[in-house]
């Protein structure tokens, strides 16, 4: 059984994606190049804003953005304790100050409540993840954006077409960074990233940022965060299969909802919000005695994850803060109980079934 099985998607597609490839190979188009700008108006268009930066990857992305609105040493920046790593380190290289907050129960996402309370006359913006899939609660961290002066840079690297309230995520804040790493909802065969913005100031700026600060003419000194063109055609091809890719995520999440519910009473399924349209990129349960539960599902051949071991807060890389788990109880209380489970497009029902049965004999 497989956690995330790739193979399986290039499989689904192999024709279009052999001929894609061979087509850039034919045409020496390695680096930015016409895939690249295809690539770019196809994804801008789907997301329905004005403009579409392609980078190196979904780190770089929030990077870009960061320097594009203009982040001074010791600005601080306001994001969530419960995170993939690039979400903060990025504040850090961007030459600002990580503020942490706390999860909102039962979501996983940032609290908008706790938010407020954090904001110095230092705070510059706020960054909220739409974590595993499921949009954070956007209306309240936008009304507390706007009432304080504040930009927000969603990251969305995990949430690929999830909607908060019909919205798409990705068209709330100023900026949106998409990762298309090769296990994210929409991946390339390497890594690749995109910005998305509907203000021109910052997609311009971006776009020279990422490419040596404009190439030939280096208004600005930049970096080299380029899409390369394998890469963009790559995610063409995916790309119009992305609706249909993320049904079958919501398929299999729904027919894990009514399983373990009707099952594994032990084990608490993912929330879902009322108003939003969960992705699924990773579908988490919270259960007691979490380790000992992770190493019978292994022995019973079931790969798992922790998506993450450890609140951001209390990693070494941010041991200068001297955080506690008492800071941020809900993130901490999370890190112990949290279990990534397999879900993946092509996820066959007889794999899923043998995942229920493993929680079931392990939590029983
Ligand atoms: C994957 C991910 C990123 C970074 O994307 P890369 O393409 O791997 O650099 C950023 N934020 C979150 C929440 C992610 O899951």
């Amino acid at each position: 059984m497989h956690f995330v099985d790739l193979y399986a998607q290039y499989l689904s597609i192999q024709a279009e994606m052999d001929q894609a490839m061979a087509t850039v190979i034919r045409e020496s188009a390695f680096v930015r190049g016409h895939y690249v700008e295809e690539f770019e108006r196809q994804f801008g268009a789907k997301m329905g804003v004005e403009h579409c930066v392609s980078c190196a990857n979904g780190t770089d992305a929030i990077y870009i953005a960061l320097k594009a609105l203009n982040l001074q040493p010791d600005d601080e920046v306001i994001t969530t304790a419960h995170s993939w790593i690039s979400t903060s380190e990025t504040i850090t290289q961007a030459g600002g100050r990580v503020v942490f907050c706390d999860t909102e129960r039962p979501y996983f996402t940032i609290d908008p409540q706790q938010i407020e309370a954090k904001i110095t006359p230092r705070t510059k913006g706020i960054i909220p993840v739409h974590l595993f899939g499921q949009p954070a609660d956007m209306d309240p961290i936008l009304e507390i954006a706007r009432r304080h002066g504040l930009w927000v840079i969603e990251d969305c690297a995990q949430a690929h077409l999830a909607r908060y309230k019909g919205r798409l995520v990705g068209t709330m804040g100023d900026a949106a960074t998409f990762s298309f790493y090769p296990g994210k909802n929409l991946g390339a065969m390497g890594d690749a990233g995109a910005l998305v913005t509907q203000r021109a100031d910052i997609a311009e700026f971006a776009r020279l940022y990422a490419n040596h600060g404009g190439k030939g003419t280096h208004k600005i000194e930049g970096i080299n965060s380029r899409l390369d063109g394998l890469q963009a055609a790559i995610l063409s091809v995916k790309l119009p299969h992305l609706d249909r890719w993320t049904e079958l995520r919501q398929e299999v999440a729904a027919r894990y909802d009514a399983w373990l519910a009707a099952e594994v009473p032990a084990v608490t399924p993912p929330a879902r919000r009322p108003d939003a349209t969960h992705v699924y990129h990773l579908y988490v349960i919270q259960v007691d005695r979490r380790d000992d539960v992770r190493a019978q599902l292994t022995q019973a051949g079931v790969p798992t994850m922790l998506n993450y071991p450890q609140a951001l807060p209390l990693l070494p890389a941010y041991a200068r803060f001297a955080h506690t788990a008492a800071d941020f109880p809900v993130a901490a209380a999370h890190a112990q109980r949290i279990l990534s489970i397999p879900i993946y497009p092509e996820f066959p029902s007889d794999d899923q079934r043998q995942v229920v049965t493993a929680l079931r004999a392990a939590t029983s």
